[in-house]
């Protein structure tokens, strides 16, 4: 029995490239999930939520009820975040944007994941008091994984890519940010949490997601929560060769409807080169 979500932000209109993404699951799993990740409330819009539910509809989708947003489940990310707290695998980085900016600037030896620079790691070389201090303070903050001590502490791990067998590097995408002082996760921490809470067998998305997927088997093992398989999918390109985007409205599911597109046709167009 296979399981599969599709598991969209409702931060913009869905496009051809989500609806393949979502035909792509959907296609895969004997059951089909659907997941609003709408954590960035400053982002999410109750709006682009609704017109997600209609246009996957509309494009002949269905999904199991209820559907799962991870708004109404902040005690689930907080009990996880917990559990990697009491691993002592976790560590307040009180750094803004822009310190994170200059110290990389002045070191230019700082560890490159695949997007560029990575976290140097200035809190967490601060000793227990000054965290204490700083914490209590009440500065804002957010909690890193420490990657290097996870990894000492999970041993070597992998994750199953389109059937061949990946081994995880655990500090690829560095001291990632699993929550903040407000908001108890992070899109890490929420998806390695649903994507086991809601027994998904087959995790499907697009490849630019990749990199990630070392960071989520990491907390996988650190959590002990079971590994799904991974398929990571290409991209549907727009008419200039680029990845489509949020902001690429032409190619919204919606503009096409208005367009008068039947449902087949977009089914038709959602093609990865
Ligand atoms: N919410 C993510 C996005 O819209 C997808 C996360 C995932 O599939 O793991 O890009």
């Amino acid at each position: 029995m296979t399981v599969t979500r599709f598991a969209p932000s409702p931060t913009g209109h869905l496009h051809l490239g989500h609806a393949y993404s979502a035909l792509f699951a959907a296609a895969r799993g004997d059951r089909f999930l659907l997941r609003i990740e709408d954590i960035d409330i400053t982002r999410c819009r109750p709006e682009f939520e609704a017109a997600i539910y209609q246009d996957l509809a509309w494009l002949g989708l269905e999904w199991e009820m209820p559907v799962r947003r991870q708004s109404e489940h902040l005690d689930d990310y907080r009990h996880a975040l917990g559990g990697l707290e009491s691993r002592g695998v976790l560590y307040p980085c009180f750094c803004t944007r822009r310190q994170i900016k200059d110290e990389i600037a002045r070191s230019p030896s700082a560890p490159h994941g695949p997007d560029g620079p990575l976290y140097p790691g200035t809190c967490r070389r601060l000793d227990d008091a000054t965290r204490a201090r700083r914490m209590a303070d009440s500065e804002d903050y957010a909690l890193r994984l420490d990657a290097a001590r996870a990894a000492a502490l999970t041993g070597p791990l992998t994750f199953v890519e389109r059937g061949d067998t990946v081994a995880v590097d655990p500090g690829l995408l560095g001291d990632v940010v699993l929550a903040r002082k407000e908001i108890p996760t992070s899109y890490h921490l929420a998806v390695v949490v649903d994507d086991a809470l809601q027994g998904v067998t087959l995790v499907t998305r697009g490849q630019d997601l990749l990199p990630a997927t070392h960071v989520h088997r990491l907390l996988q093992a650190l959590l002990g929560l079971p590994a799904p398989a991974y398929h990571h999918h290409g991209f549907v390109l727009g008419p200039d060769g680029k990845r489509l985007a949020k902001r690429d409205g032409a190619q919204s599911l919606r503009a096409l409807r208005d367009a008068g597109r039947t449902p087949a046709e977009v089914r038709a167009m959602a093609v990865v080169a």
